[in-house]
């Protein structure tokens, strides 16, 4: 009998009205013959509220006491949902992360998955039962519950359709699909009925948060396919309606080849940006600056380092907005005094947008024309960075959704 994994985000789980919907859903294929595995996220608002709680008492909480902490959201909605389908006449069972387990290394908040046991979900499967694990978390080697990062609930069900050899793994959301842009941003957006993996790739490490990009690299990985598709539809529309209603990540390289030259416009609006100037250029520096860094667990994003004159240079990166006070603290420790390098001066309010498309392999002038648009708009670029299928600029904040829609509009995106 074919397996298919469901997951369920947190405006799906809102409310125990949406929770009943989920469970219509689900009941609905497993009526029509299916073996269904669930994988819920903790109700909307739930994950911030309760890590809300941890920062009223201290700014930078303890990573293992924010992961027991944070990892209650999906504990609740389990529950929840095992109730609302048992309520439906359903044999359902619910299970935490440390109970299947998943297990995962210790990296509290961001921890990466590293096995995932099978036998008690195959056997409940088996039973006839509906099998309902929490998203979003696991258990290291020595029991501690870990979180897997903000969004980490569609890897977990990306992850668990993998290791029970899943036929599909079904992310259903609230909106009915992957656009080309946020359609909260751009009302014009169109619904993709297919994106390739490396574009989804691309686009969920750009920003586009509709799918964590782990999940992405797990389906690439596992060649699992994956859908992304609503969860506010009416639940017991027929099936065959409901499968092909949303995106499809495809696996196949040409299918896109056809379409305009960029497929979508990703954004991530909290960046920042920070430059050492007067750095000595020498072998050796951009390790100098980066160690220190990379040490302190900042991911480091952009990177220039201009032209020497007189021996001396400007080194600029960016980070996470979060990571920017961090990141400055440890330039003004490290690299100012060791390095003897000028002024650090930074800017935490940048934005980076993204144009992303395998179209761009066969196509000259994507640069160029993205480019003129921003500079049309009175846009000023900051950084530029370029791989074989995007291209990201970096740019201040408040003309982030201004740059979006312009892009769109030049790309033509809201054309089938
Ligand atoms: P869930 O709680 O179901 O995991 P998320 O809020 O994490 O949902 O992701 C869905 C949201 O992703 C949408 O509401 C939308 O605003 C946003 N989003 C960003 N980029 C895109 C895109 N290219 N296509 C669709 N949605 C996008
Ligand atoms: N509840 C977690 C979060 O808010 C995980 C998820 O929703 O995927 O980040
Ligand atoms: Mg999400």
């Amino acid at each position: 009998m074919a397996l298919i994994v469901h997951k369920y985000g947190g405006t799906s789980m809102g409310s125990t009205d949406r929770i009943k919907n989920v469970a219509k859903r689900v009941a609905k294929w497993h009526d029509a013959g299916y073996q269904i595995v669930v994988v819920p996220s903790a109700m909307s608002g739930e994950t911030n509220r309760i890590i809300g709680l941890a920062k009223e008492i201290m700014a930078d909480p303890d990573p293992r006491e924010l992961d027991m902490i944070a990892s209650t959201g999906e504990q609740v909605s389990v529950g929840l949902l095992a109730i609302a389908l048992q309520a439906l006449g359903k044999k359902a069972v619910s299970y935490a992360g440390w109970q299947v387990p998943i297990k995962t290394d210790s990296s509290y908040t961001k921890a990466r998955i590293a096995s995932i046991d099978d036998v008690k979900v195959s056997a409940d499967l088996a039973e006839g039962k509906i099998v309902i694990i929490t998203g979003f978390q696991g258990v290291d080697e020595l029991g501690n519950i870990t979180t897997l990062g903000r969004g980490g609930s569609d890897t977990s069900a990306v992850a668990i359709a993998a290791a029970l050899k899943a036929q599909e793994c079904l992310i259903y959301t609230d909106v009915d699909g992957v656009y080309t842009t946020d359609p909260r941003v751009v009302s014009e957006a169109r619904k993709l009925n297919t994106v390739t993996f490396e574009e989804m790739l691309e686009m969920a490490s750009l920003g586009s948060k509709v799918l964590q990009i782990r999940s992405v690299e797990f389906a690439g990985n596992y060649r699992m396919p994956t859908r992304v598709l609503s969860s506010l539809t009416d639940p017991l529309m027929p099936l065959a309606e409901e499968i092909v209603s949303g995106t499809l990540i495809s696996f196949e390289e040409d299918t896109n080849m056809e379409q305009a030259t960029i497929t979508g416009i990703a954004f991530n609006r909290d960046e920042a940006k920070l430059t050492v100037f007067g750095v000595p250029d020498k072998p050796g520096i951009a390790y100098q600056i980066l160690g220190p860094i990379a040490d302190a667990n900042i991911e480091v994003d952009m990177i220039i380092q201009n032209q020497s004159v007189d021996g001396k240079t400007d080194f600029t990166f960016t980070v996470p907005r979060g990571d920017y006070n961090k990141a400055m603290d440890v330039l003004n420790a490290s690299v100012k005094e060791h390095i003897g390098a000028g002024n650090i001066i930074g800017d935490a309010k940048v934005s980076k947008v993204s144009v992303v498309g395998v179209g761009m392999r066969s196509h000259v002038g994507i640069a160029s024309q993205m480019f003129r648009t921003l500079s049309d708009e009175g846009i000023n670029i900051q950084m530029i960075s370029t791989s074989e299928i995007k291209i990201s600029v970096l740019i201040d904040e408040k003309y982030m959704e201004l740059a979006v829609r312009a892009l769109h509009k030049a790309f033509e995106l809201e054309a089938a």
